[in-house]
């Protein structure tokens, strides 16, 4: 079954046409296709490929064993209202962290050392079931191949509202305008905002898209950004942090 997505409503940045998207209703081979979740994380051209998105049947929690087993198209507010219900710990990262478990799972989503992998006991793809430790993973990366269909974690109790008011705190200078996140990953060792602060671009514009004045990697649009000016923007930063300080800062925002 295809669906027509509007992506100018779909994405959080707010960018992208219509495209008609397989959604996805039972596990199978769907490798023609890319699998995306809610779409946090992206930056739709005007030519992306063909697209898959898993239906509602993926759409689910529940415990067995210890474990908590969630399908990908679960958000990840779902998941935190119910593991504040329950008294759940390790969850409260997922407050304020757009997206599906497939995408959070697939980005190793996080905030600084807290990391959807450190609590991860294994997904389901097609592929089979993979346990946590035979995934190679590292910041914002995970070598995945194929789609998410459930990620399972290990229950302990005790969520922890101290932890997330500290996590709300940390985001405190992230601004409210449409952005996909953070646009480019912390080199080692470096913050990207401080780098793209310190080549001139905190705040810079091109058409109504901007390196944002209260956080220089998040790239936001101001009202009718185009994919175009979000590329230029991108292609900008890149040269100058290079020529200035010799790092070549790559994406964290996925173009397709
Ligand atoms: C305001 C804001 C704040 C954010 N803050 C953070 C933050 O603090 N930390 C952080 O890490 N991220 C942050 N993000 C980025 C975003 O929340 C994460 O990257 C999240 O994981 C995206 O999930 P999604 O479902 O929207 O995935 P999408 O954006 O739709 O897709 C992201 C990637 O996951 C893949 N994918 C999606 N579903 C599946 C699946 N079922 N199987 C396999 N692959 C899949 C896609 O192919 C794509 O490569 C933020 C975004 C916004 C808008």
């Amino acid at each position: 079954m295809f669906k027509i997505i509007n992506f100018q409503k779909y994405t959080s940045i707010h960018i992208g046409g219509e495209h008609k998207v397989q959604v996805i209703h039972e596990i199978g081979d769907f490798s023609n296709f890319r699998i995306i979740g809610r779409g946090n994380n992206l930056l739709i051209s005007n030519t992306p490929p063909a697209l898959a998105i898993l239906g509602e049947e993926f759409d689910y929690i529940e415990e067995q064993n210890g474990l908590l087993i969630v399908g990908a198209a679960t958000s990840s507010g779902k998941l935190l209202t119910y593991c504040k219900k329950n008294n759940i710990a390790h969850f409260e990262l997922l407050a304020k962290l757009p997206g599906n478990m497939g995408g959070l799972v697939k980005m190793n989503a996080g905030l600084k050392q807290w990391e959807i992998f450190n609590y991860l006991h294994s997904i389901k793809t097609e592929k089979g079931i993979f346990k946590r430790k035979d995934i190679s993973y590292s910041y914002r990366h995970t070598k995945i191949d194929g789609i998410i269909y459930e990620v399972v974690f290990h229950i302990e109790k005790g969520y922890d509202k101290e932890q997330q008011k500290l996590f709300n705190k940390m985001r405190d200078n992230q601004p409210n305008l449409p952005s996909a996140g953070s646009c480019f990953k912390n080199p080692e060792g470096k913050s990207a905002g401080y780098l793209i602060e310190n080549v001139g671009l905190k705040g810079y514009t091109i058409g109504d898209m901007s390196f944002s004045s209260e956080h220089a990697n998040f790239l936001v649009n101001l009202g009718s950004g185009t994919f175009e000016d979000a590329m230029k923007l991108i292609t900008l930063a890149k040269e100058k942090v290079k020529e200035k300080f010799g790092v070549t800062l790559e994406l964290e925002i996925e173009v397709l």
